[in-house]
């Protein structure tokens, strides 16, 4: 018994010694909280996680002021009040949030919608996202008045769109009760419904280009409408994070003309809780490989660190950014 005790100290001896140091000693592990595969949040993550790599790897996981090695991971998730409730339960570190829900998270103005957290932090923001009712081909869905009694994905409970669209159905002073019948659809199922004609529209709030609108549009014929009604209008004027949108002609297949529509920033976002060593590192990585992360995603091609640091930020900004874009001479 004693020599199978010792044996097995032995081997565990062994193994903690021969584990990389980085690992085993001061390797920092962090997780940023997207959207759905097919959406453009999961783009933003794995970016980002990328040119956190590159900066490491330069650096040997030794960047002067970032004592550890960081190791990041973007899984995806539910959406935006999703990563913004598991960011302020400490589980996520970072998240992509639509900037409506951003500003309400930390106002705590739509407790019923996002849980009211005055500990969110904004980093930047990304790319915006108009929010976009897709059509099914044959549906005959031109605009907010005939989606009544009609088949309608509302989004799964988590993302930023099932709230954007709760909160255009209260504008235009409807409920669900309006349309035939609802759904919950993840963004990576809507598509797929909606060319299987078991829905006839869904909502998503997306960067453009999408390929997940891509596969209903390219795919099967389905259109984007105009949503520019009064109601529309009055949110656009009462909210300051919301704006009127376009989404050009030419996008999709379906795309023979421009669409207006309103729309939010998406944002990255943190907790007052993850150390400015952290953030610090995060944002210099992105920053400083600005133009690599430009080519991730056609929906980043626009990005411009002044408004970066500004536009769709209703949270304070992180203290360990704030020193990044103070050193850099951005603020
Ligand atoms: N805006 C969506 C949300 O907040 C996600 C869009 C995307 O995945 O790109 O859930």
């Amino acid at each position: 018994m004693k020599k199978i005790i010792s044996t097995i100290t032995g081997a565990l001896f062994l193994f903690a010694i021969s584990l990389p140091t980085s690992i085993a000693k001061s390797a920092e592990f962090f997780s940023i909280g997207t959207g759905g595969p097919t959406g453009v949040y999961f783009q933003v993550g794995n970016a980002i996680c990328k040119m956190v790599a590159k900066i490491q790897s330069a650096d040997h996981g030794r960047k002067k002021g970032t004592a550890k090695a960081l190791r990041c991971s973007a899984p995806s998730t539910g959406g935006s009040t999703y990563n913004i409730g598991q960011i302020m339960q400490g589980e996520l570190q970072f998240g992509v949030a639509q900037s409506d829900w951003q500003y309400h998270a930390y106002n705590g103005t739509r407790p019923d919608k996002v849980k009211p957290f005055n500990g969110l932090r904004a980093v930047f923001s990304a790319h915006p996202e108009p929010f976009q009712i897709i059509t099914r081909k044959g549906s005959k869905i031109k605009d907010w008045n005939s989606l009544k009694g009609k088949k309608v994905n509302i989004g799964n409970p988590g993302s930023g769109q099932r709230g954007t669209f709760e909160v255009l159905m209260e504008a235009h002073g409807v409920d669900t009760g309006y349309f035939g019948s609802t759904s919950e659809l993840t963004s990576s199922e809507q598509s797929g419904a909606l060319c299987d004609k078991k829905i006839d529209a869904f909502g998503y709030t997306v960067g453009v280009p999408n390929a997940g609108v891509a596969q209903s549009t390219d795919g099967c014929g389905a259109s984007i409408i105009n949503l520019n009604t009064d109601a529309v209008k009055k949110l656009v004027a009462d909210n300051p994070f919301y704006a009127f949108a376009t989404i050009p002609k030419g996008t999709y297949k379906t795309s023979k003309k421009d669409v207006t529509t309103f729309g939010v920033m998406a944002s990255v976002v943190t907790s007052e809780a993850v150390s400015e060593d952290l953030v610090y590192a995060v944002v210099k990585a992105v920053f400083e490989n600005l133009d690599d992360f430009k080519k991730q995603h056609p929906a980043f091609a626009n990005l411009d660190p002044a408004k970066m640091i500004v536009d769709g930020l209703s949270a304070p900004l992180h203290p360990g950014a704030v020193k990044y874009y103070k050193e850099k001479g951005l603020m």
